[in-house]
């Protein structure tokens, strides 16, 4: 970065007790386990902070070891009334995705899962290398079917006969608006997202309503994956990163500011939530006006 950039301006805001969303639910108590992946970094990482200050066990899994040190040091900073457990693993590996739920299940009853880790790759289709295209759809679709293939029963046999909240619980899949609409150079990362919403209303399909399933479209969010490309695009087209933000990023969005990473994992802690029960299948799309006006 450069001695007159503006990117700091871009640097996400922590989780706090002030901008977290926290809800009075009988099911978010520290006998219960979320597993979010990507927990690492960005919108997984602030999830993680987000439900163990709900309460809730966290199973934090990702790649980045490090990374996953630091959500647990955030949620300590926060003395959050649930914890952070950490599990590194790797999404392209079977065994590893079922070790996830076998070390969530050592913490209690698997209720929720929030399906995060992601990555991007931009070329146009004739250029794009099919071995990163697989990765990609690997990462951000087979890997949240498999999760949830090892996830459900457990979610379904939780809690004890007199436990009002037994048998229930959610899966939460991070989407995009580019699960809804296409640009060009993302080719595999907008099928995996397209199909990320068919495989949540699969499992809300096959849930009773009880185990319950939604997918969250946000259009940019302040995490490095976004913000460590807005200094390079300003120099490349020679224009202010404020410019690069509202009218590159935000020129189809009403609302031009970024999302916070806590903003998003305060739509995980609601679809998770009892004021999420109608939500079954549908998309929390938080988008800033991009997919809906013109
Ligand atoms: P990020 O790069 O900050 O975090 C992604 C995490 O996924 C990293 O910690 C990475 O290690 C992990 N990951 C990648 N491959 C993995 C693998 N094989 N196994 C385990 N973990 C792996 O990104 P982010 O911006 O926080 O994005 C999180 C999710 O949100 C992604 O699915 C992304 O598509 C989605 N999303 C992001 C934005 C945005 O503007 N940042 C907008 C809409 C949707």
């Amino acid at each position: 970065m450069t001695a007159d950039s503006d990117s700091e301006d871009f640097a996400p805001e922590p989780v706090t007790h002030e901008n977290v969303m926290t809800v009075d639910d009988p099911a978010f108590e520290a006998g219960n386990v979320a597993i979010v992946t990507g927990a690492a970094s960005g919108i997984g990482r602030a999830t993680a902070v987000a439900l163990a200050a709900n309460g809730l066990t966290v199973l934090a899994t990702d790649l980045d070891e490090a990374g996953l040190a630091d959500a647990v040091d955030r949620a300590d900073e926060l003395d959050v009334d649930g914890a952070v457990e950490t599990h590194e693993a790797d999404l392209t590996v079977d065994d590893d995705i079922a070790s996830i739920v076998d070390a969530a299940a050592d913490h209690g009853d698997v209720k929720y899962v929030a399906n995060i880790a992601g990555l991007q790759h931009i070329a146009p289709i004739e250029d794009f290398p099919v071995e990163k295209f697989d990765l990609m759809h690997r990462v951000m679709l087979r890997a949240p079917f498999v999760l949830a293939k090892h996830a459900m029963p457990h979610i379904r046999e939780s809690g004890g006969e007199d436990d009002e909240t037994a048998g229930t619980g959610a899966i939460g899949n991070m989407a995009s608006i580019h699960g809804h609409t296409a640009t060009e150079d993302k080719a595999a990362y907008i099928s995996a997202k397209f199909g990320l919403r068919g495989l949540t209303q699969s499992i809300a399909a096959e849930g009773d309503g009880t185990l319950r399933a939604f997918s969250v479209s946000t259009g940019y969010v302040k995490t490095p994956l976004v913000t460590e490309q807005i200094p390079d695009t300003a120099a490349e087209r020679g224009i202010s990163e404020q410019a690069v933000v509202e009218d590159v990023m935000l020129g189809d969005a009403k609302v031009k500011e970024m999302m916070e990473p806590v903003e998003v994992a305060n739509l995980f802690v609601l679809g998770f939530s009892k004021h999420g029960r109608h939500l079954d299948g549908g998309d929390l799309t938080w988008d800033g006006g991009h997919l809906f006006t013109y």
